[in-house]
Order: structure tokens, then C-alpha cells, then sequence
């Protein structure tokens, strides 16, 4: 049998034997005494990239954006972001545990909301409650369905944030998603926010990694959070050679998951009892709603050849990544197809 068709995320995605000899091949140093010359590049581009002063290698994703909240906040702060953004829901509670923050929760359809929304949930000047301190957006959105936020609606909330003081920052795990499908730069969705946090680790292909960028005082504070959190790396150039490589290479085939996505949304929106508009899928996530029990549903596909997560009672999710390639998102697709039809022999 072939190997099974992995779309329960892009973080499965394993390093080419091309990006391995970019590791191999990386002058090294030791990064806690600041010279892994690779790491000091990583950092450099990256900063250049998003238009910041600096920028800070990390191991994760979810490190990047909590040392960009400790590093913004103080304990009694309040955070301000959507209910269904990765920083409240999947990070398993660090602005409480690590930044001593309470949050207030917006809702909105896909991951977004609007100005209003933002100064609704701001708390009045008052001794009685927290103080509103960092607005934190989340683009592509993950639960959203990897939805991109459009540039004129993200320049008006963070506007209404810093009318009002607010920090405001960007996770960015797929950012790079959103510039392909846009053509936006990363320097223009970053001008809006005080630190970026952005993964390589995810559609990018890297095992590991994931950076933070914003002005150096942030970027200081940020370097001394990520040693409190015991996230500081001797030789990290071999993962920053993986990025630098990523960054070179992977980019512009992100365009090629958003169209596998879609592909893959035409086919599942053919199907009976399915309610999907494949023209909703901007980027690498597909979120369907099935008529049945969506565990089941995902251990007859994992039987066939497909694994994808159910996210819900009735929800699957699938993400395209490298890890497949245009043949495999055909397989997948029939595979799909066979299991909800109503012909279906379970
Ligand atoms: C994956 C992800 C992260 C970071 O996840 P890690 O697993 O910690 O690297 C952060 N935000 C979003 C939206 C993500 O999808």
C-alpha cells in the first residue's frame, strides 16, 4: 500500500535533502554567547523582512508569541484577541501562567472582527479593572480556516488599538501564507503591529523554529524571556540554516498548497450533505462540516490511505503542505469522495 496521505497538518512537513545539506553546511557558533554567524543571519533577514529593528530565533511557535506578550505586558494586564486565536486556545494557558494576563475574547466570523469590536472590549481607565494593554490579531487564522485578513479591515482594528494605547501584536505562524496569496509584503502586514511572530516550522517545510521580530528594546526584553523559559540553543545555526534555506526556496510554492486546498474543497463540496464554498478557502486549511460522526469518519479515511484530525463532532480538518505533492491530493480526493458518499460501504 502507498503511504498514507498526511494532511492533518503542515507541521508534518520533513526537511528535503536539500534543506538538510543547507543545515549540514551551516557555520555554527554557540547562539547564547551571541555568535552562531547562522543564527545572526537568520535574525538579520528576518528583521529586514518584517521591517523591524531586530529579531529573535526560537524554538517554537507558541514560545514566539508568549515571549511577545511577557515582554509587553505586566501582571494585571489584559490581552485583547479573537476566541478562536491559537494564543487563548492552544498554548496551553501561558498569558495566565506566564504573564500573569487576563484576556478579553472577541468574536467574529473567520478570526475577525472590527474596530468596534476592539473598542467594545476596551476596559475604561478606572482602578476597578485590568488595564488593556496588547491587541493581538492572528493572520492567516488558523481555526479560521487559514482565513486572510483583508489588509484595509487588520489597518483598522490596529488602528483603533493604538488610538487607544493598545500594543499590538501579530502571530503570524503562517504569515507567509497570506503574502503569497496576496502578493502583500511582510514588511506591510508588520507596519501595522509592534512585534511579529512568524513559523518555519509549519507550510515552510523546517523541523523546528520560529522567529519573533519587533524594536530592539522589545527584541531585548524578548531574548531575556526566551532564556527564563529555558528556550535559548547553543548551535541553533543548523535550524536557522534550515530557515535561511526555507526562505530562499519555499516561499513561492505556498501558492501551490492554497490551489491543492482548493482542489481538495471542489471535491468535498460535491458531495452530498456537504455545505462548502470551495471560493472561502484563501490559503492551506480546510475545515468541512459532515453529516456524521466526524471521529469515525476520520478512522475510515486513516483506513483508506487519509489521515486529517476531526476538530469537532462534525468537523474534519485537512492542511496541504509539501509533504503532498499534486498526485497524492488526487488520491486523497477520491478517497474523500468515496467515504461521504452516500453509497458509502462502512
Ligand atoms: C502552529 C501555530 C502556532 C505555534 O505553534 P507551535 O506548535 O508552538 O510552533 C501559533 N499560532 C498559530 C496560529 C499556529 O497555527
Amino acid at each position: 500500500m502507498d503511504a498514507p496521505i498526511d494532511l492533518r497538518s503542515d507541521t508534518v512537513t520533513q526537511p528535503t535533502e536539500a534543506m538538510k545539506a543547507a543545515m549540514m553546511a551551516s557555520p555554527l557558533g554557540d547562539d547564547v554567547l551571541g555568535d552562531d554567524p547562522t543564527v545572526n543571519l537568520l535574525q538579520d533577514r528576518c528583521a529586514d523582512m518584517f521591517g523591524k529593528e531586530a529579531a529573535c530565533f526560537v524554538p517554537s511557535g507558541s514560545m514566539a508569541n508568549q515571549v511577545a506578550i511577557r515582554a509587553q505586558t505586566r501582571p494585571g494586564d489584559e490581552i485583547l484577541c479573537h476566541e478562536h486565536s491559537h494564543v487563548y486556545l492552544y498554548e496551553a494557558g501561558a498569558w495566565a501562567a506566564l504573564s500573569g494576563c487576563s484576556i478579553a475574547l472577541i468574536k467574529g466570523d473567520r478570526g475577525q472582527f472590527d474596530p468596534e469590536d476592539v473598542q467594545a472590549a476596551i476596559r475604561m481607565n478606572d482602578h476597578h479593572f485590568p488595564q488593556s494593554r496588547l491587541l493581538c490579531l492572528e493572520n492567516t487564522q488558523n481555526r479560521g480556516g487559514g482565513a486572510i485578513w483583508p489588509l484595509d479591515r487588520l489597518e483598522a482594528v490596529t488602528a483603533e488599538g493604538s488610538k487607544h494605547q493598545l500594543k499590538r501584536h501579530l502571530d503570524g505562524a503562517r504569515i507567509w501564507n497570506a503574502c503569497a496569496a496576496t502578493g502583500i509584503t511582510p514588511a506591510t502586514y508588520a507596519s501595522h503591529f509592534d512585534t511579529v511572530s512568524a513559523c518555519f516550522s509549519k507550510g515552510l517545510g523546517c523541523p523546528v523554529g520560529s522567529i519573533i521580530c519587533g524594536d530592539d528594546e522589545t527584541i531585548q526584553r524578548v531574548h531575556r524571556m526566551r532564556k527564563l523559559l529555558g528556550g535559548t540553543m547553543r548551535q541553533s545555526g543548523m535550524l536557522a540554516g534550515a530557515a535561511l534555506y526555507a526562505l530562499d526556496h519555499h516561499l513561492d510554492r505556498l501558492t501551490e498548497d492554497h490551489a491543492h486546498a482548493r482542489r481538495l474543497a471542489d471535491a468535498a463540496a460535491g458531495c452530498a450533505g456537504i455545505t462548502l464554498d470551495p471560493s472561502s478557502i484563501d490559503t492551506n486549511i480546510l475545515y468541512v462540516d459532515v453529516p456524521m460522526n466526524a471521529a469515525q469518519l476520520v478512522e475510515r479515511l486513516e483506513s483508506r490511505g487519509l489521515r486529517c484530525l476531526d476538530t469537532g463532532p462534525h468537523t474534519i480538518r485537512l492542511v496541504t503542505s509539501l509533504a503532498v505533492d499534486a498526485a497524492a491530493i488526487e488520491r486523497a480526493c477520491e478517497i474523500l469522495q468515496a467515504a461521504l458518499s452516500p453509497e458509502a460501504v462502512w
